[in-house]
């Protein structure tokens, strides 16, 4: 088959399948992953009526047989980690989306991996039988068409979608399977009587657009007619940089805290510099006394290996995640995801990397002066003042926060 170099892989009810292969007991059950909440659950589960996001009370209200087990969260960080190895194996370009999903550009590997579809085949074979997981794939021209075609055969399924039958496949579909199409998008659409994609492809934009605005007027359109250029360009969302600190309840005071949370993100972001990378999301996690966590990301405009920068936003999701109860806290953890290659955004800078190392005022000189000290003199030869001061280390170098 030619024309269908687009691979979406997408693992099948993760969390619960991983759930399932590791206690044998749970296979063919009704799984739920989450404590309070419905992080996930198995087609079985599924099929009773039971949807992620809701209270784990309700669900079972709805599904009494459901086992419920807490999310292991190292184990599919594994899995994962796993599977992604495998896509490496069959692409060498591969754009992760999540923990459980990827596209991969499968167009040209004949004599590698075969043709796409040999490609898909023997993908799904090797996670199968390697990490003991099922995982459902869709190819097609475009990504957008290889994401819907993943989720039509679920699970555990293949669907190649032909060119010369793109138009076919798409019409009778929903409009909600078109991507960006809400609640309220598809709202609009159905109130002037576009109900399924064919509908949507063959639609004046300027109809559509007094509903719906123009540009997304323009999108919709173009997507329902499978127009996507954007190509799969390699991305690892799984690789973060984190740091964590653990404590026993009540032995910090909250200043403390905030001194412990720069420090935690000074390490991240130092690592972060070190490979290069620059982060767009920040993430912070807290634990409290009784064991219940909380955690909250923030997405940055622009992707940073800035301390400062990174600090501001993690000050604000440390005082959203911990609010008036960071007395109780008895871990703190920073982590930074949706990494870029350092280079990539240079490009878009104004100034280039040389030209702010030699201006000790420009943004970021002092994390690499740091960085600088800290590689010769070890990673507790500088620290920040506002750390100084708690530790009572008065003799350390101290350069100001
Ligand atoms: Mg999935």
């Amino acid at each position: 088959m030619t024309g269908t170099p687009i691979l979406h892989a997408d693992l099948d009810a993760f969390y619960a399948s991983v759930e399932q292969r590791d206690d044998r007991s749970l296979a063919g059950l009704p799984v739920i992953v989450g404590k309070g909440v419905v992080l996930a659950c198995s087609y079985e589960a599924k099929a009773m009526g039971v949807r992620t996001a809701t209270g784990v009370r309700q669900a079972l209200a709805i599904c009494p047989e459901a086992k419920v087990v807490p999310p292991r969260m190292e184990a599919y960080s594994e899995a994962s980690a796993r599977v992604y190895e495998i896509f490496a194996r069959f692409s060498p370009v591969v754009e992760g989306l999540s923990i459980d999903e990827a596209f991969l550009d499968v167009q040209g590997l004949e004599g590698i991996s075969g043709d796409p579809v040999e490609t898909a085949e023997g993908l799904r074979a090797a996670v199968r039988k390697e990490v003991g997981l099922s995982i459902s794939a869709g190819l097609a021209s475009t990504k957008f068409l290889a994401k819907i075609a993943s989720a039509q055969a679920k699970p555990d399924g293949l669907l190649a979608i032909a060119p010369d039958s793109e138009r076919e496949f798409l019409g009778p579909l929903p409009i909600e399977a078109v991507w960006g199409v809400g609640r309220v998008t598809s709202g609009k659409l159905r109130s002037i009587g576009i109900t399924t994609v064919g509908e949507l492809a063959d639609s004046d934009p300027t109809v559509l657009a007094r509903v719906t605005g123009r540009s997304a007027a323009e999108r919709l359109v173009a997507l329902a007619n499978n127009c996507d250029p954007r190509p799969v360009r390699p991305r690892d969302p799984r690789k973060s940089f984190g740091a964590q600190s653990a404590f026993p309840a009540g032995s910090l005071e909250p200043d403390e805290i905030r001194a412990t949370l720069a420090s935690l993100v000074d390490r991240a972001t130092g690592r972060l510099r070190g490979a290069r990378k620059l982060t767009r999301t920040v993430t912070v996690g807290v634990r409290f006394a009784d064991m219940s966590r909380a955690t909250r990301s923030r997405s940055l405009e622009t992707p940073t290996d800035r301390t400062d920068l990174v600090l501001e936003a993690a000050r604000e999701l440390l005082d959203s995640a911990a609010g008036s109860e960071m007395g109780d806290l008895t871990l703190l953890g920073v982590a930074l995801g949706n990494l870029e290659a350092d280079r990539a955004v240079q490009m878009e800078l104004p100034l280039d990397r040389e030209q702010n190392d030699s201006d000790p005022e420009a943004p970021g000189s002092l994390d690499r002066a740091l960085d600088d000290l800290r590689g010769r003199y070890g990673t507790e030869a500088v620290t920040r003042a506002s750390l100084v001061d708690k530790r009572g280390t008065g003799a350390t170098p101290v350069l100001p926060e």
